[in-house]
């Protein structure tokens, strides 16, 4: 990276992260991704994107990302439990495709890649990205400092940094 400096730099590439880093780059903004896992890890989250989160995704043109996953769209909600007759649960069955025109309910995706297509999409785009960062530190301000290592210590000065650590 040496003395360039990108115009913003968003710390953590989860759904939120990516996803705004893959926005930005496409909009011609020089954007530098950070993540500090190698690979992302499975820690059963975020598996379910609510009806209105699927409006947001395809506003930001990347309801098709996360579909490439694999995702399936959750139509039915059926409440089984031990306590209850499945006939009477399946009596009461949901159909989440009512909450919001064109969207058939919740998307259902796993979480890691997810955050996987996401961040390839913000590289698709031209953002950078540098997994296996540790030590980010960020200093506040009119102009922003960020310093991490990746092997060697990096500092630098974007317009902007997003915090998305989660
Ligand atoms: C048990 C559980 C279940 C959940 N289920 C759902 C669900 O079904 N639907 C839903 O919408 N939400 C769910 N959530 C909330 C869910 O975690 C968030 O919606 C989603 O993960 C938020 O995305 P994010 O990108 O903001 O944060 P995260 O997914 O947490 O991503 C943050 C990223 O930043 C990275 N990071 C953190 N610190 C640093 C650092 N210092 N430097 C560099 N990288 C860093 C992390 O490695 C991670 O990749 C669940 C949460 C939990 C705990």
């Amino acid at each position: 990276m040496g003395a360039h400096q990108p115009d913003v730099v968003v710390v953590g590439a989860g759904v939120a992260g990516a996803s705004i880093a893959a926005v930005l780059a496409r909009g011609g903004i020089e954007v530098l991704l950070l993540e500090r896992q190698r690979e992302y890890r499975d820690r059963v989250r975020g598996e379910y994107m609510a009806p209105w989160g699927v409006v947001e995704a395809r506003a930001l043109g990347l309801e098709r990302v996360i579909r490439s996953t694999q995702a399936v769209d959750g139509r039915y909600r059926v409440a089984f439990d031990e306590l209850i007759d499945p006939s009477v649960a399946e009596g009461s069955k949901r159909d989440n495709s009512t909450f919001l025109p064109d969207v058939a309910g919740p998307l259902c995706a796993s979480h890691p890649r997810s955050c996987e297509a996401l961040s390839e999409e913000a590289v698709g785009m031209g953002a950078e990205l540098v997994r296996g960062v540790a030590e980010v530190r960020v200093e506040t301000g009119s102009r922003p400092a960020i310093s991490f290592r990746n092997g060697t210590e990096t500092n630098m000065r974007p317009r902007l940094i997003i915090g998305a650590d989660g």
